[in-house]
């Protein structure tokens, strides 16, 4: 039995059509059902359903052999995984906001100091750093919108993917810092153990990418 790993939301439902290319389809829907292992009309494949942030660990520590995480969260998590394949699903970017009216070439001045609110404290660090700039990161798990709105911090980075929650709360998008998209991810070991069965998935998922590249 393979375990694939898939969160609820864009990531299950943009991988749907992938694993029906490769003509794989899942029997439970997550929406209707509290099943959290999920079979597929594949005897020698099922579907786990974890949290988006879970999935690298999942098939980091051979819960899932295999995985679709954002970018995002791969690049948070500190690695140990193989990660073959761009998906060219859940596409968004990584960007820097901040409200309308902050001046933000300013603040970003070389050696200046900046209050940065994120989920991705990483990749906001990595970002600052190579721009020279100081900055304070408070963590945050959500609504990061908020952050900039009461003064919590002067920016925030988030992702975006067309602008309308920003827009909405009258923030700016001011810096693009990454593309994002999900990646399958696969377990080195399980990938030794059981060569075949995993490369002809692996090979299946590529095929089903460039169909409808
Ligand atoms: P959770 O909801 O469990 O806290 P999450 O917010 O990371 O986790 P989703 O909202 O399902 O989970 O997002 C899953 C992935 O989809 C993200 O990791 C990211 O790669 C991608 N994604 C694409 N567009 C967006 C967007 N506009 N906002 C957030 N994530 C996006
Ligand atoms: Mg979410």
């Amino acid at each position: 039995m393979i375990t694939l790993a898939l969160s609820k939301g864009r990531i299950f439902d943009e991988s749907l059509p992938l694993l029906a290319a490769a003509g794989i389809e899942v029997l439970d829907d997550p929406e209707t059902s509290r099943k959290l292992i999920l079979a597929t009309s594949r005897a020698d494949l099922r579907v786990v359903l974890v949290r988006a942030s879970d999935v690298p660990t999942y098939v980091q520590y051979g819960g899932a052999h295999l995985g679709v995480a954002g970018l995002d969260v791969l690049l948070e998590h500190d690695d140990g995984l193989y990660r073959p394949l761009d998906l060219a699903i859940a596409r968004c970017r990584l960007s820097v906001a901040v409200r309308e009216d902050f001046d933000y070439a300013n603040a970003v001045r070389q050696g200046s100091r900046i209050r940065v609110a994120t989920k991705y404290t990483q990749m906001a660090r990595r970002h600052f750093a190579a721009k020279g700039v100081h900055v304070d990161l408070i963590k945050l798990y959500g609504s990061m919108e908020l952050a900039p709105l009461t003064g919590l911090a002067d920016a925030i980075v988030d992702l975006v993917s067309t602008g309308g929650t920003l827009r909405a709360n009258r923030l700016l998008e001011v810096e693009q810092i990454m593309d994002i998209s999900a990646r399958l991810v696969v377990n080195p070991a399980a990938l030794k153990i059981r060569r075949e069965p995993m490369r002809a998935l692996i090979d299946a998922f590529e095929r089903a990418v460039q169909e409808r590249a």
